[in-house]
């Protein structure tokens, strides 16, 4: 049977994950962070303090096990989704998530598991690399201010301390090694609908998203 696609790229802090775990909900389907597989692998990576810069140290990505239970990410039978939240594994994460034998590895999974069933999946370069099929295709933007906000409003809900004007910096910086790497950047999808997100708020951008998939319907 084939099931359904949608795929929602963008920046950090455009709100997608908010947003695809909404819709996921809404239309009943299996929501997939796949940000939180490049960030768990930079957690067990910096947990066996092993040098980040070698590429070669990665091979124990192919013995790692990920399963996604009700939106929370297991790696290895443990659930990490908390602790892959840290500053230490977002300020790592870009670096990580450009090797190659990462990115084939967590998307020969993303890929399987979009296969068994209706996916809402978000990441940088899911409507043009891991589901170039989707059904439906969105990139999220907004502006750099908009989206530092809203992280900065994220981490005070999530009791993690931070300073709006360096999440800016760190942000802009992950913005730029995510779209200038050489393996699939960040990067909107030809056929992909575009939505600012910086004036509008999460139902809206919601509706939005579940008006397209109607209409289309
Ligand atoms: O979505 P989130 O901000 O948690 O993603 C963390 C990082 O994982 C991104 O900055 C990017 O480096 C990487 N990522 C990626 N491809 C994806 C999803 C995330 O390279 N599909």
């Amino acid at each position: 049977m084939e099931h359904i696609q949608i795929a929602i790229d963008g920046p950090a802090g455009a709100g997608k994950s908010t947003i695809a775990q909404m819709i996921a909900k809404q239309l009943g389907y299996t929501y997939i962070d796949t940000g939180a597989m490049y960030r768990a692998i930079t957690l067990k990576a910096l947990k066996q303090n092993i040098k980040l810069d070698i590429e070669d140290n990665f091979e124990f990505v192919k013995e790692t096990s990920f399963e996604f239970i009700d939106g929370a990410l297991y790696m290895d039978n443990i659930d990490v989704s908390k602790n892959i939240r840290t500053h230490k594994v977002s300020n790592n994460v870009s670096l990580v998530s450009s090797y190659i034998n990462v990115r084939e590895e967590c998307v020969r999974i993303q890929r399987t598991i979009a296969e068994k069933g209706n996916v809402v999946m978000d990441g940088r370069d899911i409507g043009y690399i891991v589901l170039p099929d989707a059904d439906y295709k969105f990139y999220l933007t907004a502006s750099i201010e908009k989206r530092a906000e809203r992280r900065y409003k994220d981490n005070c809900t999530r009791g993690i301390k931070s300073d709006l004007s360096i999440l800016k910096e760190k942000i802009r910086t992950r913005d730029h090694l995510d779209s200038t790497r050489e393996h699939s950047p960040l990067k909107p999808a030809e056929d992909a609908i575009m939505i600012d997100t910086s004036e509008l708020s999460i139902k809206q951008v919601v509706d939005l998203i579940t008006n397209q998939i109607k209409e289309v319907d």
